[in-house]
């Protein structure tokens, strides 16, 4: 992924759309052309918070895609990633993650129900990326798929029985 012109664009964005978060498209502008947001946002900007411990969010989430005008509605396709500090739920060990969504496409209706939330000419991406995240949030962090859990300590293993000249001593000692 590329990201060398994050900080530029970023700046764009902040520009065009300072009060009003770097989500928002304006749909005018988006009948005529298809736009391409890239940026990051941190998790508070989101509203994205974790309620199981043993995953916490580490860093801004980053995000590239396209916003293209449908005739009803809009179509988003780009990646998505954010960073993740997670405690391994067999062997409690931390270890870093990620959320990555490379060929993240989604489709999103500005009226009815489900309706992304307009206001004016302008329509804020924000909810679609917050729950495209929450939802790739992991639901059982795990260090490795392999992970053992906790191994027991050397002290705590049972000596091996049953071995070949275990069961012969058995054998003698029963005196068949
Ligand atoms: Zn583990």
């Amino acid at each position: 992924m590329k990201w060398s012109f994050r900080i530029k664009i970023e700046k764009t964005i902040y520009f065009c759309f300072r009060s009003m978060g770097p989500l928002v498209v304006n749909l005018k502008r988006l009948q005529k052309e298809p736009i391409r947001l890239r940026g990051s946002l941190d998790a508070q900007a989101l509203e994205i918070e974790t309620l199981d411990e043993l995953i916490q969010i580490a860093g801004p989430a980053r995000y590239s895609f396209v916003v293209q005008w449908t005739g009803q509605g809009i179509m988003i396709s780009g990646e998505l990633e954010m960073p993740l500090r997670c405690i391994c739920a067999r062997c409690l060990t931390e270890f870093d993650d990620w959320i990555r969504l490379p060929a993240w496409t989604t489709y999103a209706e500005l009226s009815g129900e489900d309706a992304l939330p307009v206001e004016g000419e302008n329509v804020d991406l924000t909810p679609l990326v917050r729950e495209e995240l929450i939802f790739a949030l992991p639901q059982h962090p795990l260090c490795s798929p392999e992970c053992p859990g906790i191994l027991p300590k050397e002290e705590d293993v049972p000596r091996p029985s049953g071995s070949a000249s275990n069961v012969w001593s058995i054998l003698d000692s029963l005196d068949l």
